[in-house]
């Protein structure tokens, strides 16, 4: 049966960032289809809460960073029904200097941030591209745009998500599917956990940590009508850290 409510693939969506960029895209009259890496728990209360606000929520338990496992989960509801959002969030840290980092430090985080937004991308492109209509954004961070000492691997992979955005931007424009990526500064989830926050409050412009919603309003207006003439940008949301 085809959902007379438009579909959004939100990645890494049981917790932080991805769970109010969900929650944000049912209040504007998505259905979600929510991909999360292992936390059943986080994810099954996701599911309440969106379902709570009238959306239906799909739970799609899959690492981003195994095309084959991506391919599984997502083929067969590919063959009924075609997102018209996907929000490529998932991500991980493993911070180290580059001169003590572990190769798998390095090929983690790459494997996650920009092998995830390759595999989940490629999945859902061919169908967005018969439906002739589609919006894609790719959460990157300030890392991409400011130097972050300790962070040689998430920078890389962060840079490599503006730049992939730009160029997939470039390439489906014609097609009618618009990408964009949204930088986010620090937001307070999880992810900061071990993080120095009183060394880098003075350090933030508007002297506080971002909350998840304030980067899910952004990606909530790329996803709607309003935004129709906007791709291959890269937004900050990030307090004013980094200008
Ligand atoms: P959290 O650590 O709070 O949540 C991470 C989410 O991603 C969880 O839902 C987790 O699933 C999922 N996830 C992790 N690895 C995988 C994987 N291999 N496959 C599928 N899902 C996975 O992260 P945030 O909400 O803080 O971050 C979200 C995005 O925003 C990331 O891309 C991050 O790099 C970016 N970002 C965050 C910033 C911040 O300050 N918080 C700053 C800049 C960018 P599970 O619950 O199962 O573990």
């Amino acid at each position: 049966m085809t959902s007379p409510r438009k579909i959004a693939l939100v990645t890494g969506a049981s917790r932080g960032i991805g769970l109010a960029i969900a929650k944000q895209l049912a209040q504007d009259g998505f259905d979600i289809w929510l991909n999360y890496h292992s936390n059943h728990g986080a994810a099954q209360e996701a599911q309440k809460i969106i379902e709570d606000m009238g959306a239906h929520c799909t739970l799609l338990p899959f690492d981003v960073a195994d095309a084959k496992a991506v391919q599984e989960a997502l083929n067969p509801l590919l063959a009924k029904q075609t997102p018209y959002a996907l929000v490529n969030n998932a991500g991980i840290r493993k911070d180290n200097l580059l001169i003590f980092m572990q190769d798998k430090e390095w090929t983690d985080v790459l494997s996650t941030v920009l092998g995830g937004f390759h595999n989940v991308t490629k999945a859902v492109l061919a169908a967005m591209i018969r439906a002739k209509q589609g919006r894609i954004v790719n959460i990157a961070s300030s890392a991409a745009h400011a130097p972050v000492p300790g962070q040689t691997n998430y920078s890389a992979a962060k840079a490599g998500i503006v730049g992939a955005t730009r160029s997939l931007a470039a390439e489906v424009a014609k097609r009618n599917i618009l990408v964009n990526a949204v930088s986010p500064g620090f937001i307070e989830t999880d992810m900061l956990e071990g993080l120095p926050i009183d060394k880098i409050l003075p350090l933030i412009p508007l002297h506080r940590l971002g909350r998840p919603e304030e980067v899910a309003h952004l990606v909530s207006f790329l996803c709607s009508e309003k935004a129709s003439y906007i791709t291959g940008q890269a937004f900050q949301v990030n307090g004013g850290i980094c200008m």
